[in-house]
Order: structure tokens, then sequence, then C-alpha cells
């Protein structure tokens, strides 16, 4: 697991074992605030370590970013904490994620210990907010990624914890591409510091406007071949070795994952929008 000092008090995970994936804690004078938490029981408790025996604070608050496996399984290594998430994330984990569980124990002895811990306190609209010793936390919801989607701003650093609705690669299978580019767009607007994407590295502030654009430009593309391709007789063939570089994207690692997740992003908004134009026909 990769670790880092992101400002004062504020500290990033990344997993080395899954996409990437981060996680993230600020510490005030008597407890912390953990904002996801990682893929593996071992990189949760590798984190809850560091948190407890390094920095010397207990865990009090949990933020779930969105319900999916990699952020939200965790919350039951850390017994003691209050889970904060939307209330759609709730739904969710209770819906799918309680059953997705049950299926992941019967393929990985690594899930034995972990059970999912529906979030305590939740909001569907606006903003919530956060004390933590100095720092304000700013809870607000960042869609297109899933439903549930939250980010986490620190208010002083100017450093904002945007889950999965900032990725090195937008993935939109469980939301929408709209939805999507509006957060993306959003976030270029945050006159930000630091972006701690929910998978990838950190974008420094120099970095932002390219990587804002990159994204747009990316789902912009994915969308005009999508539609292109539901205009030809066989849209999956059509779209047969649409490659991430012929939507105007390069170079994105995500521990090997990219290219797979990209292929699904394409099948799902065939699937989306061919529904939506079979609905419009009726
Ligand atoms: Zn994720």
């Amino acid at each position: 697991m990769q670790r880092e000092r992101v400002s004062e008090n504020v500290y990033w995970f990344q997993s080395d074992v899954y996409a990437q994936v981060t996680a993230g804690v600020v510490v005030g004078p008597q407890w912390a605030v953990v904002i996801d938490t990682l893929a593996l029981p071992d990189e949760t408790i590798g984190m809850r370590d560091f948190i407890e025996r390094e920095l010397s604070v207990p865990v009090r608050y949990i933020i779930n970013t969105h319900y999916h496996a990699d952020h939200a399984w965790g919350n039951c290594f850390f017994p003691d904490a209050t889970v904060i998430a939307h209330a759609r994330c709730r739904e969710l984990l209770e819906e799918r994620g309680l059953p997705s569980l049950e299926a992941a124990r019967r393929q990985n002895n690594a899930f034995r210990q972990t059970r999912i811990v529906l979030p305590h306190m939740t909001f569907s609209s606006g903003e919530l907010t956060l004390r933590v010793g100095k720092k304000n936390l700013t809870i607000m919801s960042a869609l297109g990624h899933s439903d549930d989607g939250i980010a986490v701003l620190v208010e002083e650093d100017r450093v904002l914890f945007a889950g999965d609705a900032f990725m090195p690669l937008p993935y939109v299978v469980d939301g929408s591409l709209e939805d999507s580019a509006a957060s993306i767009r959003k976030i270029g607007r945050m006159g930000l510091e630091n972006i701690i994407q929910g998978h990838g590295d950190i974008i420094l502030r120099g970095e932002i406007d390219a990587a804002v654009k990159e994204n747009l430009v990316y789902l912009t593309n994915l969308k005009k071949i999508v539609k292109a391709a539901l205009r030809r007789r066989n849209p999956e063939e059509a779209l047969a070795g649409i490659a991430i570089e012929d939507c105007g994207k390069s170079r994105v690692h995500l521990g090997g994952l990219a290219e797979a997740l990209h292929q699904r992003n394409l099948r799902a908004l065939v699937q989306q929008w061919s529904e939506d134009g079979a609905k419009a026909k009726k």
C-alpha cells in the first residue's frame, strides 16, 4: 500500500493490489475521519493500524463516497466508527452489497471476516459539514459513476476527495454519462489544490485543467461513437476494436484494468441508449 501526506493532518492511501483504489484520513486532535476503505481487508487494516499507532488517534467517522465493494466493505474493521454516506448508498449496500458479499465469500477466503456495515448517518440533498480539529469537511453529492456518489472537500486546504466521480478513466456503467460529465465540470471549477481520485494518483493543481479536459473529451467521444454505432444494424460489431485512444484518451493504467473498464462503458451505453430508444418509439 502506498501512503502520502497530502497536507497538514491529511493523508492518502493507495492500493497495490486492486485498481489503484484510494482512501484518505483527516486527523484531528482527538479523533480521525476516514474517507473510504480499501478493497481488501489486509490493506484496510494496514491503514487502520497506521492511524491508530502512528497518528495515535481512533477513527470516529467513516465517510463512504459510494457503495462499491472497493470503497465501503471495510467499514466493519472500524467497529466504533459512525458511517456517513448518501441515503442511496445505504439502500444500495443493502440491496446489492449484501448479496454480492455472499458471492464474493464463496470465491475468496479474504472476505471471511468482512460484513457489510450500513451507514448510520445519511443525507440525500444539499451538503453536510463535519469539523475535524481546525478543518471543515464539506460533504456534497458527486454523481455519474454511481447514483449515490459523494465527494468530500477539505475547505482549508482546497483538497477534494472525489470518490469515483473523478477517475483516470471515467466509468459510468453503474451511473450516467451526463451526470459524470456534470460532476467533472463542477470539480474543474472548484479552484482546487489537489483532486484525490477514487482510483489512481493524486492530481496536482497544475494538472487539474488538463485532467478535466481529457475526461470530458473522453465522455464526449464515447457518446458520439456509441450514438453512431446505434444507427448501424449491429452496434456491438461496430464498436468492436474501439480502444480508449479512439476516444481521445491515452496512457491510463489503473492496475491494468483500464481497457476492460472502457469496453464495459461501451457495452453499458449501447444497452442504456438502445432501451431509451425503444421506450421513445412506444
Ligand atoms: Zn472504485
